[in-house]
């Protein structure tokens, strides 16, 4: 969508194919990165976007057995914006899809799913989609693959995956929140146990890190044991865990890392979770398929224009966008095996690790991971449209 979005303001027609008939899904990212936040003020976009109800989020802290560490704080980033907003997805794309409106080469079709590439002389030149109408076929100079972590596209285009594996999985569950509830830490780690809890309001989003593949075990084990598991940890929910009536109202998260080898074939080129599915380590997927599409914009968008668009174009894509990939898929490796696993695996009380005493005692060593998060390794920025046409 911001991919769409970039390329019609640049005065490209676009097609946003979207399977689904709304956005409405439970359970997705809804952090909205200070770097995107940067983005929308660059876009002269953030007033409007700030007065859509969302939640602001200037620290991250975590609790490791009964201690709790500070662990990211967002104040003192180089950006007009010094926290991560959370805001449903749907009306982020929604306000996406909004804006893409007042372009007149901005088409978005709704119930429109790719089932197929078509390939020509060994160019992609569009999709099949299924709609209420048929197969409709939708020709294009430039097919993107912006479908998420489970992309037909890049399965059509056999584009080879580099499977990076994750020792968890993650089960998503929304509790109530009542007055008197403590302050978000986020983080809760104890022996054999991860629980994450977002302040969203009126609700708390919450997380439950499980051993891959461990789902349908505690399925097994019943309801009952699972929302003792949940007042375990977090023992003020004993007055409304009920609210868990059963499995429907948990969602399975069954978590990957991968990369493309190769994110692009001539005519095709996919970004996001389709080129590269992210751990949930950080919550940064969004981040990195935002900043994919203003890095694609910014180099596409001229040679489009042009009409003189080349693979070496969509090459220089992934090369701009495969160090910030990989840094950050080797962090959320690392994070994984060496506290992930070790967490998961272990039946004794936890101590600090080492690195949290350090964040807990030097509030300035906070502003490393806080970086990380909110901006990203090499972040992106607009081209102006002014730009566009000058290069
Ligand atoms: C439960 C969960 C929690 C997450 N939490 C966070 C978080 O807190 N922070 C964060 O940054 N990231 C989070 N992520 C990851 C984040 O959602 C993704 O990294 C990010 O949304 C990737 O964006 P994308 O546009 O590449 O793909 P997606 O957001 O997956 O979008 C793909 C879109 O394509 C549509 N689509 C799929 N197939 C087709 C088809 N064949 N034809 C047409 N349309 C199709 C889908 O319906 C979807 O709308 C989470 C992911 C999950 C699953």
């Amino acid at each position: 969508m911001m991919l769409g979005f970039l390329l019609a303001r640049a005065g490209i027609h676009v097609i946003v194919l979207e399977k689904h008939a709304d956005f409405l899904r439970d359970f997705r990212g809804d952090t909205i990165h200070p770097s995107t936040l940067e983005l929308m003020y660059e876009l002269g976009l953030l007033k409007e976007f700030l007065n859509r109800p969302h939640q602001e989020l200037r620290e991250i802290a975590g609790q490791v057995g009964n201690e709790t560490v500070k662990i990211g704080d967002f104040t003192h980033l180089p950006t007009r914006c010094k926290f991560l907003a959370l805001m449903p997805q749907w009306d982020f794309l929604n306000f996406l899809a909004e804006q893409g409106r007042r372009y007149p080469g901005f088409h978005v079709r709704m119930q429109s799913e790719a089932v197929d590439l078509i390939e020509e002389s060994g160019r992609i030149a569009g999709v099949r989609a299924k709609t209420a109408e048929g197969i409709i076929e939708f020709r294009a100079g430039l097919t993107i693959g912006a479908d998420g972590r489970r992309s037909i596209v890049r399965q059509c285009a056999q584009l080879e995956i580099i499977d990076q594996g994750a020792p968890m999985d993650i089960l998503w569950m929304r509790i109530n929140r009542r007055p008197g509830d403590p302050a978000q830490t986020l983080g809760h780690a104890q022996a054999g146990r991860i629980f994450i809890m977002i302040d969203r309001e009126d609700y708390w989003q919450c997380a439950f890190v499980i051993p891959k593949g461990a789902a349908d075990d505690i399925r097994s084990r019943g309801i009952e044991n699972f929302r003792e598991e949940i007042t375990t940890l977090a023992p003020f929910f004993r007055d409304r865990i009920h609210e868990l009536r059963d499995w429907k109202d948990v969602s399975l998260l069954t978590v990957k890392v991968d990369r493309l080898k190769q994110w692009h074939r001539p005519g095709l080129l996919c970004i996001g979770d389709s080129a590269h599915a992210m751990s949930p380590i950080g919550g940064v997927g969004i981040n990195l398929a935002i900043q994919d599409a203003v890095a694609a914009a910014n180099i596409l968008a001229p040679k489009l224009l042009n009409g003189n668009l080349s693979p070496g174009d969509l090459a220089a894509v992934q090369r701009r966008r495969e160090f910030p990939t990989r840094a950050t898929q080797r962090l959320q490796i690392a994070v994984q095996n060496r506290v992930i696993r070790r967490v998961l695996s272990s039946s004794q009380p936890l101590r600090l690790p080492l690195i949290l005493r350090l964040l807990g005692r030097w509030p300035f060593l906070r502003r490393i991971p806080a970086r990380v998060i909110g901006l990203g390794f090499r972040p992106e920025h607009i081209h102006t449209r002014e730009n566009v046409a000058r290069s």
